[in-house]
């Protein structure tokens, strides 16, 4: 995942951007963009994110594995 944004652009995450309050775990397209092929998540400095959004995306992503959305590890 490659991404050519500048320094200012960086200075807001993903979801900060869209001004998402949450980060919906049936948003499966979403989370799956922040997942490796093995179904790790990215690292925030990988994945852009700011240290909440990061929080969120974690708590959606355990939430969708447990609703078995998302892999555990594949
Ligand atoms: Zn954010």
């Amino acid at each position: 995942m490659v991404r050519n944004v500048s320094v200012r652009e960086q200075t807001q995450c993903r979801f900060c951007r869209r001004g998402e309050k949450y980060v919906d775990y049936k948003n499966v397209e979403t989370l799956q963009k922040l997942l490796t092929n093995r179904g790790k998540m990215y690292s925030r400095k990988r994945s852009g994110n700011c240290a909440g959004c990061q929080r969120k995306v974690k708590r959606a992503i355990k939430r969708a594995r447990f609703m078995a959305l998302l892999p555990y590890c594949s």
